[in-house]
């Protein structure tokens, strides 16, 4: 396989002779054929093709395509969104009924939908530090769990998740250990090569990097045996009815999955990625590479000035060799620990807010990745759900500033940051 770098510029897309050198955007709903016998084909899943963008797209499935090859995967799927990526990623293997497993340190928004609504759905979940001992782990495992989840760099606590001892502890019990993989993208880290099963991406981050379109994306990397554990999976091991009786694991092999994701969710949900939104992802992804590195540059330099200031309190970032995840970022992130520094600013939650005022070049945003710095106060938005306790079990404090540094220049930002805290 090509080196990652070659994978961001030309993978995913190999125009014939003649054809666009850029991927081209098929901004259509739908694809003409001549028979209905030829269409007939499509909806049973006997034939390859389009036939409607709400399941698949050929602009969506190139950057998908690309994504599944930078990941070391099988298979992958574009979404609408992070969040439709990580629903589908655990409802397609979990429904009404089952439990899963998932790491207490996930972004706010993917805390919401497991603990709330995929609650009222009936699937149960149980939470755990991702710092628990094997014997926690071993005990939030129940009958009827269907698969563990967490997040390689979690957003917004920067914890590091060991991947090995969560895929470890999964596959003891018969199922796929789902990874996040958002904040560190698979220029950082590919978890398949710890064990993962299935990643997932909000795209809208990194990837995308420029702050311009919402989008997901899934991945399976086609090695978890559903076969083996047919009992715990019946959707994908028993036939389904509402495709003639097809049976995902046996007729699609390493693809089953996400063939299944699409056939059925996508089908029936309905959170379908636009051509131009792929198209704008794929645009991101072919600088991924080089923008991580100066993220992951700048970030190092920002968290070491800030640990060594006197108006901050604490400073959160794997890259810090004092940082309690450092020894699991110098295993998992040996490139860099992404452009996210979290930190607490002496005088709590009323100093951060006016240090974030005061910021000239980093915008108050709720965003992350994004090639202009940006910072966020958790606490007071996108984790205002969540009571004290709950906010501590995620990692998040109330002082807590999440900065994520962008591509500028890291002695302007360092300045700005000296400037603003000067105003406390
Ligand atoms: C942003 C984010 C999501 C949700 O993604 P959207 O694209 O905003 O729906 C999920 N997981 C992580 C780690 C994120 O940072």
């Amino acid at each position: 396989m090509s080196h990652i770098d070659t994978i961001c510029v030309q993978g995913g897309y190999h125009p014939g002779n003649g054809e666009p050198r850029q991927v081209p955007i098929i901004q259509s709903t739908t694809f003409k054929y001549d028979t209905s016998e030829d269409m007939g084909k499509l909806f049973d899943l006997e034939a390859e093709g389009y036939f409607y963008s709400r399941l698949q797209n050929p602009t969506c499935d190139h950057a998908a395509a690309k994504i599944c090859e930078m990941e070391g995967g099988a298979a992958a799927m574009l979404t609408s969104s992070g969040q439709a990526a990580n629903f589908y990623a655990v409802f397609n293997i979990a429904t009404c009924g089952d439990h899963v497993v998932a790491s207490s340190s996930i972004y706010g928004g993917t805390y919401n939908l497991f603990a709330v609504t995929m609650k009222k759905m009936g699937v149960a979940f149980t939470f755990v530090a991702p710092d628990c001992t094997d014997e926690e782990l071993e005990a939030a495992f129940r009958p009827n769990t269907k698969a563990v989840f967490g997040e390689t760099i979690a957003n917004p606590a920067l914890t590091v998740l060991d991947i090995e001892k969560f895929a470890a502890a999964a596959h003891r019990h018969g199922v796929p250990l789902i990874v996040d993989n958002t904040f560190a993208t698979p220029v950082l880290c590919r978890p398949f090569e710890w064990g993962a099963d299935i990643v997932t991406h909000s795209t809208t981050k990194y990837m995308d990097g420029h702050a311009s379109a919402i989008g997901g994306c899934i991945v399976d990397s086609g090695n978890f045996d559903w076969m083996a554990h047919a009992e715990k999976f019946p959707g994908l091991c028993t036939p389904d009815d509402s495709y003639h009786g097809i049976t995902y694991a046996e007729r699609f092999g390493k693809g089953a999955y996400i063939t299944k994701a699409t056939a059925q969710l996508m089908r029936d949900f309905g959170s379908t990625p636009s051509p131009q939104s792929a198209f704008l992802l794929n645009l991101g992804l072919e600088s991924l590479h080089v923008r991580m590195q100066r993220h992951c540059e700048n970030a190092q330099a920002v968290a070491e000035h800030l640990q060594s200031h006197e108006k901050i309190a604490w400073v959160r970032y794997s890259g810090l060799p004092g940082d309690p995840y450092h020894a699991q970022a110098v295993k998992y992130l040996p490139h860099g620990s992404c452009g996210v520094v979290s930190f607490g600013v002496k005088g709590g939650r009323a100093a951060a807010e006016t240090f974030m005022k005061h910021l000239k070049l980093g915008a108050i945003a709720t965003h992350v990745a994004d090639a202009r710095t940006c910072c966020l106060h958790p606490a007071s938005s996108t984790h205002r759900q969540m009571n004290d306790q709950e906010l501590i079990a995620a990692g998040v404090s109330a002082d807590l500033v999440r900065l994520s540094v962008g591509l500028e220049s890291k002695e302007d930002l360092i300045a700005d940051i000296d400037q603003a805290l000067a105003a406390l």
